[in-house]
C-alpha cells in the first residue's frame, strides 16, 4: 500500500494508472476507521481495480473548535487497518497542504440542508462540499463510496455531483451496526458506559416509526416523528437534537406516495452527538440502513 501526503504524488500516481485504464474507487474518510468505513471499502474493491482511501479531519466542516480537537485520530492503526485491507493507496494531506491559503472560493449549500445536521451544524455542508470538490479534483475517481449512517450527506454529495458536473458515480452503502443496533461512528468512543448501552436505543426508536409506516398506508409525517420521539426520550437521557421523517434525497417535508422516505434522528450525550438514519423505500421497506 502507497501512502501519499501531497496532492501533486497522488495527481501523478492518478494519471499514471488512468493511462493504463484502471478503474478508481475512492472512499473519503476522516481517520479512525472501523467496520463501517471497511464496508464501503470492501465495495469499492469488489467494483473497482484500484481503491483509494482519504484520511483527512476536515477543519472547514466543524463548526465547533472543540469538537474538531476531540475527533480521534490514529494515523498509524489506520494505515496498518488499511494494509490488511489490500487497499492501494491512503491519501493523507496536512490542512495546509489542503488548504495552503485562506480559500478565494467559497461553496454556499442551497437545497437539502434547511433541516436535520444542517440546521444544528451550520457550515458544516459548506465545508463538506468544498473539501470533496477538491478531493473529487484531485483524485479523479471513477466512483465514490459513501455509508447511508450519514445520509443528508449523502443527499448533498448527488446534488454536488449533478449540479457540478462531476463524472463520477456515487455509490451508497448501508449502515453497519453493533449486535445491540448502534451504528459504528468513530465518535462512539466518547460514550461513557451507561450512554453506550442506552445509544442502542437509537436504532430501536427509527424501527418503531418504520413499523408504524409499514403497518398503515395512510401514515402521517407527525405521527412517526411523534412514535419515534416518545420511544427515544423514554430511553434514553441524551437531549434529542431532532427527530425527522422527510422524502429522500431531496429532504422535504411533503413526501408523496411515490418518494423515498428518510426517518431521522440525533441525539446529543455528554461528549458525542450520535446521528442514525433509516431510509425507506414507499412502502416502507428499509432500502438502506441496516443490513
Ligand atoms: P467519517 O470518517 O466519519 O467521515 O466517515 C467516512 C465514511 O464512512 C462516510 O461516508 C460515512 O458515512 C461512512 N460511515 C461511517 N460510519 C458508518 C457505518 N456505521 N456504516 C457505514 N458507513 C459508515
Amino acid at each position: 500500500m502507497l501512502t501519499l501526503n501531497t496532492i501533486k504524488d497522488m495527481i501523478q500516481y492518478i494519471n499514471k494508472e488512468k493511462r493504463s485504464q484502471r478503474t478508481i474507487g475512492f472512499v473519503p474518510t476522516m481517520g479512525y476507521l472501523h467496520s463501517g468505513h471497511r464496508a464501503l471499502i470492501d465495495q469499492s474493491k469488489k467494483d473497482n481495480d484500484i481503491t483509494i482511501v482519504s484520511i483527512f479531519v476536515n477543519p472547514l466542516q466543524f463548526n465547533q473548535s472543540s469538537d474538531l480537537e476531540q475527533y480521534p485520530r490514529d494515523f498509524e492503526r489506520d494505515a496498518a487497518i488499511l494494509k490488511k485491507d489490500g487497499v492501494d493507496v491512503v491519501f493523507h494531506p496536512t490542512a495546509d497542504e489542503m488548504y495552503p491559503n485562506q480559500p478565494s472560493i467559497e461553496m454556499n449549500v442551497t437545497k437539502r440542508t434547511d433541516v436535520l445536521c444542517g440546521t444544528s451544524r451550520p457550515g458544516h455542508f459548506e465545508g463538506v462540499v468544498m473539501v470533496l470538490t477538491k478531493l473529487f479534483n484531485i483524485v479523479n475517481p471513477d466512483k465514490v463510496y459513501f455509508g447511508s449512517k450519514d445520509a443528508q450527506q449523502v443527499a448533498v454529495v448527488d446534488a454536488l455531483i449533478k449540479d457540478l458536473n462531476f463524472n463520477i458515480k456515487l455509490i451508497p452503502v448501508s449502515t453497519i451496526r453493533e449486535a445491540d443496533g448502534l451504528a459504528l461512528s468513530s465518535r462512539n468512543v466518547h460514550l461513557n458506559p451507561y450512554e453506550r448501552d442506552e445509544a442502542a436505543h437509537i436504532y430501536q426508536s427509527l424501527l418503531k416509526g418504520q413499523r408504524y409506516i409499514m403497518d398503515n398506508a395512510d401514515w402521517k409525517r407527525n405521527e412517526v416523528i411523534n412514535i419515534t420521539k416518545s420511544y427515544l426520550s423514554e430511553h434514553t437521557t441524551g437531549k434529542i437534537d431532532y427527530v425527522d421523517c422527510l422524502s429522500f434525497p431531496n429532504l422535504n417535508k411533503d413526501i408523496e406516495s411515490k418518494h423515498d422516505i428518510i426517518i431521522a434522528v440525533a441525539v446529543y450525550y455528554e461528549k458525542a452527538r450520535l446521528i442514525d438514519n433509516l431510509i425507506l423505500d414507499s412502502s416502507g421497506a428499509i432500502k438502506y440502513g441496516s443490513e
